[in-house]
């Protein structure tokens, strides 16, 4: 063995015997325990960065501590290449991207050679999967992970495609497929549906749908019809005037609806073109600024009243039409405007006449809804957030919020809402929506939840009507209900993400699952659509226990159909009669179901927070859909985010850590150690150089500990001390915490236990004298199995050094033994640290320099005392009355009644306290005296004097001041004598 810490030759040396031995590829073995865990499959379009090795290594960590606990382990690994990111960067390189290019030659090193070859997109993928040094596979090997490579597979694979056609026809049987037309998130530039995977900002966005309410011009703009949106048209009985912003772009635009109707709309200059992408054809008649409509009149035929048209600056016309009806009893944002227009005598009068300044001054709120108990939701709402203006738009919004939720979950219909009047708003909100898109008085328009949604590409994202668009009906409510279920019984890590979960599944609407273009899975049933990469990836966990057979046998895709991967996955039919039909053999169809039958359930998913509404809430979906309930995944782990320094990494721009890069400078099992301990795995993390520098150096720190407790191990002393027994048992602890830990996942705390607490442990040992190398073997052993997980290649080395049999990644992982706890030397020990701790601090206070330095420990009476307060804690039952009426009973005790009386106030108060744990200290009889006096000479040592113990029931003990009456149990008195003239404490 080596005593230099060469990280390189050490990683290097044990990823080749791994990979020679095949220790991370497992066979399916009928009856023994496994575990099956995955993780997200990467997107191969650049290099893999720090922030990606966490990912991956938690799994990681988890496989090999589940390996070691005796489970058959899989853990597999692929390429999702589905989609248009990996299309875009080839066509990047195709359309000659000077800047982006520079980025692949000089940050990524691709030669020119390579480059050409990556205009196929397949190429490009693949590259930064497999060959790139930067790239993920490397990436993955030099940090040792444990992944079986014989099952590495594409989502771009056709036997991978059989599969997801496979799937997407049963789900159709199912009917859970539909088709129709449907708005969906567009690149207009690409000319293509995108999902939050192709966006630069705005993921998870999601698309409000709103009323489009057409009033109709009166007068000159007879004729005209303006669209005013609402998530709320129930209110219609409430209005009182439309709102168009002043100064903004209006058109006049001919629309053409899907019916072949024409109509003549007024609306914002924004909302026409967003209007084309939504199923109207849109021809611009003239342009208009809004001020040319203020004070004209519009009409609505079921309410029967004729409306003001009224400037108002809180308008965004870049938000649906532009045009909003006034609701000003229901509406904070209508109610300001109302208010701040009626106070403007300059704006009045520079619109209207005193004619209509008078009738706008009489304009008041209509109350149509009644909420029991509350007069004006929407009067509350302004005085809570002290709204003052239109202006204030973050409180308007919150009040708008909070009314809307008030009044659509406790809202009754009034009087004046005709046929409507008493009905839940709820229920009211549906039917007269209905009934106005029926009579054609109604429409609707799509809106984002938020802005701006901005493409890969760099263009804004639009909301497209896409007609024939298919998509997965996660609406349906059965399938909700299934779904639900399942989250309810699965093992969410952490564990209140489940709330997470179960809002995804009450919002989650249909989901487009078709695009035009990318790669992937083309709809069986319908070639001209590609299956989108969120709706390809939700069982592809699946393919992961067919890989390696299909992989091994070369299996021809075509003869992968339905009826085969119902054998596979359902157990419908007979192998025997699909290999003669088929022409595939039967062995190799049996051999692909047992291996699905083995490996799945899949028991762990890990993946990033951000993924929980959509891709982690969708693979649940999908196989509550297609499997029996023993195939559904059974716990996910969701990660935080990683940033470098403070910075967002971004491999398209080149700001990356490749993880190669780190593995070089720092070593693997460094930065996997780093990236372990920095916060356990669902914390967000930041990358910092110099944090990885300090780990490096404990970790080599670490290596000098090992080698100096393996070179101990070739001359061997058996002789045992009591303070072996000490470190034996703390290694017990500190084994029952890491086991528990890692049980819950918490890789910092596993880490501050097996390396950190578990050093300082040694180290005290070491200082007490300690030497056994039987008792630093065993501790060192044990040690090194519990850090495997974290660091597999240095625990290998050690591991062999201590001459240990086969891989550490495969020995057994260290079982807590009660057996050997010894609670009497561990607080025996805590007795000596208090004491020399004592000692030190008030000779660092004085400023003394001691000649001599005695301990007296305490009257046994006052430790029986303490042991029988500490029993009654115990119990919970100790009171002051209670305890002094038993003192007064136990002999020992009752000689002492006025000394205990004294004490036992403070005693009491602190005891009661305590938790069971540290009462056991008062519990548990330990020889206070022989324990100090065991020490004495490491006392001596320490602080460098002379020094005597006694018990203060010694009579002959030496105690110029009478200290010895104030030693407490687990407390000794302290009595120093100075160089020159004696000193107290
Ligand atoms: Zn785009």
């Amino acid at each position: 063995m080596m005593t230099e810490y060469d990280y390189l030759a050490i990683e290097k040396k044990w990823q080749k015997k791994w990979e020679d031995e095949k220790v991370f590829e497992p066979e399916v073995k009928e009856g023994k325990k496994k575990m099956f865990i995955t993780v997200a499959w990467p997107y191969p379009s650049g290099a893999m960065h720090v922030g990606h090795a966490r990912t991956y290594t938690v799994p990681d960590v988890v496989a090999r501590y589940m390996r070691m606990k005796g489970f058959n382990v899989l853990f597999p690994m692929g390429w999702h290449m589905t989609g248009t990111p990996i299309v875009g960067a080839a066509n990047r390189l195709r359309n000659n991207d000077i800047n982006f290019i520079k980025i692949q030659k000089e940050r990524y090193g691709v030669s020119d050679e390579e480059l050409e070859r990556m205009k196929d997109p397949k190429i490009f993928g693949l590259y930064y999967a497999r060959e790139s040094e930067l790239g993920y596979r490397k990436g993955m090997k030099a940090l040792g992970l444990s992944i079986d490579w014989s099952r590495e597979c594409t989502s771009i694979d056709p036997q991978f495609s059989k599969m997801i056609e496979w799937q997407y026809r049963k789900l159709k049987g199912l009917n859970l497929i539909g088709k129709g037309s449907h708005p969906v998130k567009f690149c207009p530039n690409d000319n293509n549906p995108v999902t939050d995977h192709d966006l630069l900002e705005g993921e998870g966005v999601g698309i409000n749908e709103f009323t489009l309410i057409k009033y109709d011009g009166e007068g000159e703009i007879s004729g005209l019809k303006f669209p005013a949106a609402t998530l709320r048209p129930e209110t219609i009985y409430g209005l009182t005037n439309i709102w168009l912003h002043p100064d903004a772009d209006y058109v006049v635009a001919e629309v053409k609806l899907p019916n072949g109707k024409i109509e003549n709309w007024v609306v914002s200059k924004s909302a026409a073109s967003k209007l084309s992408f939504q199923d109207k054809e849109i021809k611009i008649i003239s342009e208009k600024k809004g001020r040319d409509f203020i004070g004209k009149r519009v009409t609505l035929n079921t309410i029967g009243r004729t409306l003001l048209i009224l400037p108002g600056i809180f308008v965004d016309p870049e938000h649906t039409s532009g045009v909003v009806g006034s609701v000003p009893a229901h509406a904070p944002f209508d109610f300001m405007a109302l208010q701040d227009l009626k106070k403007n005598e300059e704006l009045l009068k520079k619109y209207f006449d005193e004619k209509t300044i008078d009738e706008i001054k009489k304009i008041e709120p209509i109350k149509m809804i009644e909420v029991q108990g509350v007069k004006s939701p929407v009067e509350d709402a302004i005085a809570k957030y002290s709204i003052k203006s239109q202006n204030d738009k973050e409180g308007l919004e919150q009040a708008t919020n909070e009314v809307y939720k008030l009044e659509f979950s406790k809202g009754v219909m009034a009087e004046n809402t005709g046929k409507y009047k008493g009905k839940k708003v709820s229920e009211a909100k549906e039917e007269v929506k209905k009934e106005l898109i029926t009579q054609g008085l109604g429409d609707k328009i799509y809106e984002f939840t938020a802005k701006p949604v901005i493409c890969r590409c760099g263009s804004n994202v639009v909301i497209k009507v896409v007609k024939d668009q298919w998509f997965i009906k996660y609406s349906d409510a059965n399938w909700k209900d299934v779904v639900r279920e399942q989250f309810k019984k699965m093992r969410l890590i952490p564990q209140e993400t489940i709330q997470y979960y179960l809002n995804t599944v009450d919002w989650l609407d249909d989901w487009p699952c078709t695009r035009y273009v990318g790669l992937g899975t083309r709809l069986p049933w319908d070639k001209e659509w590609v299956i989108e990469s969120l709706s390809d990836s939700t069982i592809y966990m699946a393919y992961y226990t067919l890989a390696r057979t299909v992989n091994k046998y070369k299996i021809d895709p075509e003869k992968l159909d339905d009826e085969v991967f119902d054998y596979i996955f359902l157990e419908k039919g007979n192998s025997e009669e699909i290999s003669k039909k088929k022409g595939i053999r039967k062995e190799i169809i049996e051999e692909l179901h047992r291996e699905f039958a083995y490996w799945y359930r899949l028991d762990y998913r890990v993946s990033a927070n951000e993924l929980i509404p959509n891709h982690l809430t969708f693979m649940t979906f999908h196989h509550a859909a297609l499997f029996p309930e023993k195939y559904r995944p059974y716990g996910i782990v969701s990660l935080g985010l990683g940033i470098l320094e403070g910075k967002r990494m971004s491999s398209s721009r080149g700001i990356v850590f490749a993880v190669s890069e780190a593995t070089k400078k720092y070593g693997a099992d460094v930065t996997r150690f780093y990236l372990m301990y920095m916060c356990e795995p669902w914390v967000d993390f930041n990358w910092k150089g110099i944090e990885a520098e300090s780990t490096k150096k404990q970790i080599e720190r670490f290596w000098y500990l090992a080698n100096s407790i393996i070179e101990m191990n070739k001359n061997k002393n058996a002789k045992k001390e009591m303070i072996d027994n000490w470190l034996l048992s703390r290694l017990q602890y500190h084994i029952k915490e890491v086991s528990d830990a890692l049980d819950n996942f918490q890789t910092r705390r596993a880490l501050q236990h097996a390396f950190f607490l578990l050093q300082q442990d040694i180290r005290w040992y070491q200082r007490r004298g300690g030497a056994n190398a039987q008792t630093l073997v065993e501790v060192l052993d044990n040690m090194v199995r519990m850090l495997a997980p974290f660091m597999p290649h240095i625990c290998e080395e050690i591991w062999q050094g201590l001459g240990r049999e086969g891989f550490v990644s495969v020995a057994e992982f260290p079982s807590f033994d009660s057996s050997k706890m010894d609670r009497k030397s561990e607080i025996a020990e805590e007795l000596v640290e208090s004491t020399l701790k004592d000692a030190t601090e008030i000779l660092k206070v004085t400023k003394i320099k001691p000649k001599k330095v005695v301990f007296y420990s305490a009257h046994r009476w006052k430790c029986l005392a303490y042991r029988r307060a500490a029993e009654f804690a115990k119990k919970g039952m100790l009171t002051m009355s209670e305890y002094m009426k038993y003192a007064k009973g136990e002999n020992e005790l009752s000689k002492n009644m006025k000394e205990i009386s004294k004490f036992a106030p403070k005693m009491i108060e602190t005891l009661n306290r305590m938790s069971k744990e540290e009462l056991d200290r008062f519990i548990i009889e330990i020889d206070e005296e022989e324990v100090l006096k065991n020490a004495k000479e490491f006392f001596a040592t320490e602080l460098k004097c002379e020094v005597e113990i006694y018990s203060a029931d010694d009579g002959n003990r030496y105690d110029p001041e009478g200290k010895a009456f104030k030693a407490m149990p687990m407390r000794p008195a302290i009595y120093i004598q100075e160089e020159k003239h004696e000193e107290k404490r």
